[in-house]
């Protein structure tokens, strides 16, 4: 188990992706706490693999250094970093049983065979694979053999970390929640820290007590996901996280009010505006009011989602996206109002600090 430390990682695939500027890692800065369950959330294309191919060994970054514990590891092998990674698609021996598949990380590093008897039938049972432990991984199904990849990496009693990535992708709905249950059990009575690459929000949310946001070869934001939902630090966050996500709307800010339109909104606070740039408000749709006091507001659309409904509105011109209880009423011509302290001010995609009423 470490504290993994990334220094001013940056990466890029070739020289020439270098010297046009093309980092697919820019710039990531971040310590990440011994024993941590960390998901690293953020759509295909982002970076992901790519930072856990950094961590784990596998690619070496065109800059920086990781440190596990402060000690400088970015020149050693997977193998020396003592890491145990998963992968997205199954890594499995067609040729081995499914017992010896999962034996072989503890062969490998000669574990006496009583041990690895023990392990790999806490991990038959884990995966639930535990009446096939004697079949060749050939006879296997696709979400099977992923199984096994899976406990493959969670086989060995004492790593460093374990990365997984996507590691769940083509194992169906019900099993995936069971394994992350599993996963997060194994979690709570090892304390391993944990990096658990993936794009799916819902996955990322459960599983971890941090969840790293990544865009755009970037970390935009580390938080519980309470913290992500309520105070997104970059619009991308509030856009990623939340279904339908934060609502944005271009406006100038003066003191306590902004503008949006021909519309005063009241603020919390004064903000710090760090930038004459763009500045957008962001407010999440569950914390959007209809009634009959407020601003004007247009409804186009009801689409009903079981327990809530979602209003898709305009709000002076702009798209607005609301979400209502099943049984809220909308009023026949119904104003909008927003609570003044679920508004988020963005500038240059960042969230602008408030200064509190306290501080004058
Ligand atoms: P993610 O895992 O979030 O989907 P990746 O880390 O795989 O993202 O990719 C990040 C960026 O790096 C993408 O633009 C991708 O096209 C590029 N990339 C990934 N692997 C390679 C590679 N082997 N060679 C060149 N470019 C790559
Ligand atoms: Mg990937």
């Amino acid at each position: 188990m470490a504290r993994i430390s990334l220094e001013h990682i940056r990466h890029a695939y070739s020289p020439r992706a270098k010297a046009a500027g093309d980092y697919a890692l820019k710039e990531v800065h971040h310590d990440w706490e011994d024993g941590g369950a960390y998901a690293l959330l953020g759509p295909s294309g982002c970076g992901k693999t790519t930072l856990l191919n950094i961590i784990s060994g596998l690619l070496h970054p065109s800059d920086g250094r990781i440190l596990f514990d402060g000690r400088d590891v970015t020149e050693l092998s997977t193998e020396e970093r003592n890491i145990a990674q998963v992968f997205q698609f199954p890594v499995v021996y067609d040729t081995m049983t499914v017992f010896d598949n999962l034996a072989f990380p503890l062969r490998n590093r000669k574990v006496p065979e009583a041990e690895v008897e023990k392990r790999v039938n806490e991990i038959l049972e884990m995966t639930d694979l535990a009446g096939m432990a004697k079949r060749r991984a050939q006879r296997l199904t696709a979400d099977q053999k992923q199984k096994i990849s899976l406990g493959r990496g969670l086989v060995r009693a004492n790593v460093n970390a374990i990365l997984f990535d996507e590691p769940l992708t083509v194992i169906d709905p019900h099993m995936k929640w069971v394994l992350r249950s599993q996963l997060k059990r194994l979690h709570r009575q090892s304390r391993f820290t944990m990096v658990y690459v993936t794009h799916d929000q819902t996955e990322a949310l459960t599983f971890a007590d941090k969840v790293v946001v990544m865009h755009d070869g970037q970390i935009v934001q580390i938080g519980t996901p309470a913290e992500l939902f309520e105070r997104p630090s970059h619009t991308f966050v509030g856009y990623f996280i939340g279904s339908p996500g934060m609502n944005f709307m271009p406006a100038s800010v003066e003191g306590v009010t902004a503008r949006v339109g021909d519309q005063t909104i009241a603020l919390a606070n004064a903000p710090i505006l760090r930038s004459d740039g763009k500045i957008e408000l962001g407010i999440r749709p569950e914390f959007i009011k209809l009634g009959r006091d407020g601003m004007p507001v247009t409804i186009n659309k009801v689409e009903d989602i079981g327990r809530q409904k979602i209003v898709r509105a305009t709000f002076c011109g702009q798209p607005l996206s609301i979400v209502l209880a099943e049984d809220d009423d909308i009023p026949t011509d119904a104003k909008v109002s927003f609570d003044q302290h679920a508004i988020g001010i963005f500038s240059d995609s960042w969230r602008v600090e408030n200064r509190s009423s306290r501080q004058g």
